[in-house]
């Protein structure tokens, strides 16, 4: 649907799904399309087009504080994650991951950990969705652990993953250890000199960049066997081939600058923002919970539960809002939030979950009018609800 504030009825409030194209990346991707040239051309034509490659590459090392060397441009985090996993297992081992991650490091992990049981461990989290240690611990004292991936933030409750112990441990064991940043890059700080990690996955259109791009962050020196997906023209020093994405990379590069002068303000305010409206939730439905308040978030993402209210009804209830009832990636299939069984929640709970995620261009007349929406809806589904209960009246 088109973004414009003018058009009162509509909140986006689901910015975890996609975030609204920044206009910084628009004006990018526009000056890109009008050019002509593959970055691989060494006439002038290409080689405009490799210098707004490079540009974007150092734009998002600067959002990293990393090497413009050490990122490789991919289709999105989804092939990232793909690409760390397997470069990372490609020798076989144990391979660790959380129970919490997105299907493109879960379902990665367990078509390629193929060689029995074992070999795949799932760290379980608590409550509270902080990540168990333990499992992780047993594995590396068996000395066989290859690489270990936990992300930085999860897409449905926003919780952060404490990454330090988990990296000392991996590091410890001689394992590779990535991390997916998808939620997390652009919205709170990310130094990757400070961040020991070996991979980083990301994408542009959870930062406000195009979406159908991403990159990984290799480090330079970290023992990463080169087991690239897409062989061909060898493309970024070979670790993915095919004609560079220019368009979409310069609005990446682009998203990721903006990002990056305006990360401190954006989630500051959009903190704040997500306070008004958990305190508005909270206080005019004392039933629900938020999942994950205990922890440390995601600036802008609330997982609340409605206890015995169907996500989907109540979305369908106020349409004015586009919100989830899950991660955009799972919704439509059947089966309940991974994550909110992973954290304990009953199914019934998991589906009576919504998740708002807000951004940089959130207001706080979009918040009001989240708050007035869901108590609305809560009225309408518990007096729809009530009446189909009924019992049919005797004749
Ligand atoms: N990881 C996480 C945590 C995500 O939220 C998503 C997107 N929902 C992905 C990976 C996949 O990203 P992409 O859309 O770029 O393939």
């Amino acid at each position: 649907m088109p973004i414009d504030p003018d058009r009162a009825e509509e909140v986006y409030l689901d910015y975890n799904a996609t975030t609204p194209l920044r206009h910084e990346a628009l004006e990018a991707m526009l000056d890109a399309l009008r050019s002509v040239g593959n970055a691989s051309s060494v006439h002038a034509a290409g080689r405009d087009a490799a210098s707004r490659v490079e540009l974007a590459r150092q734009q998002l090392a600067r959002l990293l504080n990393c090497a413009p060397g050490e990122l490789i441009f991919t289709s999105g985090a989804t092939e990232a994650n793909n690409l760390a996993l397997r470069a990372g297992y490609s020798s076989g081992g144990i391979l660790v991951t959380t129970a919490v991650e997105h299907p493109a490091i879960l379902e990665t992990a367990r078509a390629i950990t193929v060689d029995g049981p074992g070999t795949l461990v799932e760290l379980p989290v608590d409550r509270d969705g902080a990540v168990e240690l333990a499992p992780l611990e047993a594995a590396c004292r068996q000395g066989k652990v290859a690489v270990v991936s936990a992300m930085l933030a999860n897409n449905e409750t926003g919780v952060l993953t404490d990454l330090e112990p988990i990296i000392k441990l991996a590091h410890e064991a001689g394992a590779l250890v990535h991390t997916d940043g998808t939620q997390y890059v652009g919205r709170l700080p990310v130094d990757l000199s400070e961040l020991d990690v070996d991979l980083v996955s990301l994408s542009a259109h959870k930062f406000g960049g195009p979406q159908g791009v991403g990159a990984l962050f290799v480090r330079r020196g970290a023992s990463v066997p080169h087991r690239p997906l897409l062989i061909g023209g060898g493309q970024e020093r070979g670790w993915r081939a095919g004609t560079l994405n220019v368009p979409g990379i310069a609005g990446l590069g682009a998203a990721a600058e903006a990002a990056r002068i305006h990360l401190h303000n954006e989630s500051t305010r959009v903190t704040a923002l997500r306070g008004v409206l958990e305190e508005g939730l909270t206080s005019r439905l004392p039933d629900c919970h938020i999942n994950g308040v205990r922890s440390p978030r995601l600036p802008g993402v609330t997982s609340v539960t409605l206890p015995g209210l169907p996500a989907d009804a109540l979305l369908a209830a106020m349409p004015e809002i586009a919100a989830s009832d899950g991660s955009a990636c799972a919704s439509g299939a059947p089966t309940p939030s991974h994550v909110l069984l992973a954290m304990g929640l009953s199914r019934p709970d998991a589906d009576s979950t919504l998740r708002f995620s807000l951004g940089y261009a959130t207001t706080e007349r979009d918040v009001e009018r989240a708050i007035e929406a869901t108590v609305r809806a809560v009225g309408e589904v518990r007096t729809a609800m009530a009446a189909t209960s009924e019992p049919a009246s005797s004749p």
